[in-house]
C-alpha cells in the first residue's frame, strides 16, 4: 500500500506530549491522526481484516477493534497475523481482556464508566494500575475514553452526568496514570451535543495541555448531519491548538466505513486552509437524531437501515426541538438514550423504545416505526402547545401585562407540562 500523504498540520498546537502508538505519534507537534474503528464481528476475521485494511488505506492511523469475549481475542489474534496496521482495542466492562489483547495491538482504549461492572469490591485505582501494568509491558499506549452516556455511576451520583463529571473522571484518570508514572496515555471527552464536546475539551486542555486529546462527537449519526455536527464540535477546537487525533463518527453500513477517515481527513484540510463550516453547518434548534456509528457489539445487522428509516419517517417533524436516540446494541443503548425524548435500541429480534426514563416495550423490526411515529406525534402535541402558550406569555409581557418575575415561572411551567424537563 503506497503511503498516503499525512495530514496537514493546522497552526498552531498546543504543546502536549508525544505518545507512541505503533508507527504514529499522536501529540508533540505531530500531524494530527485521523482513526475509525472496524464495524465488523470481531469473530468474522475475514471481514475484520479487509474493514481495517480499507480503513487504513483511506488514511486511518490507528483503527479500533472491539473486543468482549476470549473469542474476539483468538479472532484478533489472527487479524494480527494480517494485517501491519496500527491497531486499537476497544474494551468495555471485561476490563481483565487486556491482558490477552495487549500483546497483538498497539493501543488499549478503556472507559473509566464501565470499570465498575466487574469485581464491583475491587477499586478502580486497582483495575486502572493492572491495565497499566500490562500496558507497560507490551509496549502499548493507553486513551482514557471518558463518554457523556457512561460516566462512573458514583461520579454520576455527586456531579450527574455533564461536562463537570466528565471533566472530573478524566483528571481523576490522569492523576492516577501520573502517579502509577504512566504517561503514554491520551484522553478522550466525548458527547453527542457539539456544544458540550468544544467546552468539556476546552476546560480539559486549559487544565492539563500536556495531555493529548482525542476529539471526536459521540452518536454524531448518519451524513451529511454527523458530520456538520462534527465539524460544529471540532472546527472551534482544532482551530485553537486543542486536539492530537480525530474519529468522525458516523452511522454507515460496513462497506462504507472509509468514509468517516475520508471525512476527517477533509475537515483537517479545511480547516488547514481557513474553509470553516462553523456552527451554521450544524442547527441544533430542529430535531436532533443521535445514531451511534455502530461496532462488533450490534445486535441485528438491520440496525443502518433503521438508523435510516427512522430519519426519512421523521422528516415532516424537522421543526421540533426533539431529541431521537438509535443505538446498535443493549450493552451501550439504555445508558446512551438516557437524555433524548425518544430512545431506541436494537436486541437480536426486536427493537426497545423508550420515552425520556419510561421504557415502553420492544417491539418487531416491523413494527417499531409506526410505534415511534405514535409516540413522536404525542410529544408534538406537547410542544405545539408550549409553543403556543410561550407565544401567547411573551405578547403579555411584551405589552406589560406581566410582571417581569413571574416570566421563567411561566417559562418552568411551561416546559415541565410539556415534558421537556423532569
Ligand atoms: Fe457499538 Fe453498541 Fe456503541 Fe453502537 S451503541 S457503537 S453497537 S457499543
Amino acid at each position: 500500500m503506497a503511503p498516503l500523504a499525512p495530514s496537514p498540520l493546522p497552526p498552531p498546537r498546543n504543546s502536549t506530549r508525544p505518545v507512541k502508538v505503533g508507527s504514529v505519534t499522536i501529540g508533540g507537534g505531530h500531524s494530527i491522526v485521523v482513526q475509525s474503528m472496524c464495524a465488523t464481528k470481531t469473530t468474522d476475521v475475514d471481514a475484520t481484516v479487509a474493514q481495517v485494511e480499507s480503513l487504513a488505506a483511506a488514511g486511518a492511523g490507528v483503527v479500533r477493534i472491539a473486543a468482549d469475549t476470549r473469542r474476539d481475542c483468538e479472532a484478533l489474534a489472527e487479524v494480527r497475523r494480517r494485517t501491519r496496521a496500527n491497531l486499537s482495542v476497544d474494551l468495555q466492562e471485561n476490563y481483565r481482556l487486556a491482558a490477552d489483547v495487549a500483546p497483538l495491538v498497539d493501543k488499549i482504549r478503556y472507559n473509566p464508566g464501565h470499570l465498575y461492572h466487574h469485581e464491583r469490591n475491587r477499586p478502580w485505582q486497582d483495575k486502572v494500575k493492572f491495565l497499566v501494568d500490562v500496558a507497560g509491558q507490551h509496549d502499548c499506549a493507553i486513551r482514557v475514553g471518558v463518554n457523556c452516556g457512561s460516566v462512573d455511576p458514583a461520579l454520576a451520583s455527586r456531579e450527574g452526568h455533564g461536562v463537570r463529571a466528565m471533566l472530573e473522571s478524566a483528571l481523576d484518570h490522569c492523576e492516577l496514570l501520573d502517579q502509577l508514572g504512566f504517561t503514554r496515555y491520551c484522553v478522550s471527552l466525548k458527547d453527542s451535543d457539539p456544544a458540550n464536546v468544544v467546552e468539556v475539551n476546552r476546560q480539559f486542555a486549559a487544565r492539563r495541555p500536556d495531555v493529548p486529546l482525542h476529539l471526536g462527537v459521540t452518536e454524531a449519526g448518519m451524513p451529511p448531519e454527523g458530520i456538520a455536527k462534527t465539524r460544529a464540535a471540532l472546527e472551534p477546537l482544532i482551530s485553537k491548538g486543542i486536539g492530537d487525533t480525530i474519529r468522525v463518527s458516523l452511522t454507515v453500513p460496513v462497506a462504507r466505513k472509509h468514509e468517516e477517515v475520508e471525512a476527517g481527513r477533509r475537515m483537517l484540510a479545511d480547516i488547514a486552509a481557513g474553509r470553516l463550516l462553523g456552527p451554521q453547518g450544524f442547527l441544533a434548534a430542529g430535531l436532533n437524531i443521535i445514531s451511534c456509528p455502530s461496532c462488533s457489539r450490534v445486535e441485528n445487522e438491520a440496525f443502518v437501515d433503521l438508523a435510516e428509516k427512522v430519519r426519512e419517517a421523521t422528516r415532516y417533524a424537522a421543526e421540533f426541538p426533539i431529541t431521537i436516540a438509535v443505538m446498535g446494541c443493549r450493552v451501550n443503548g439504555p445508558g446512551e438514550t438516557d437524555h433524548a425524548d425518544l430512545g431506541l435500541w436494537c436486541g437480536p429480534k426486536f427493537v426497545n423504545l423508550k420515552r425520556g426514563g419510561t421504557h415502553l416495550g420492544e417491539f418487531s423490526y416491523g413494527e417499531i416505526i409506526a410505534r415511534l411515529k405514535r409516540e413522536l406525534d404525542g410529544l408534538i402535541g406537547n410542544r405545539k402547545e408550549w409553543i403556543a402558550e410561550a407565544q401567547r406569555r411573551s405578547a403579555e409581557y411584551d405589552a406589560g401585562a406581566t410582571s417581569a418575575s413571574s416570566w421563567p415561572d411561566v417559562q418552568a411551567r411551561a416546559r415541565r407540562q410539556a415534558g421537556l424537563d423532569g
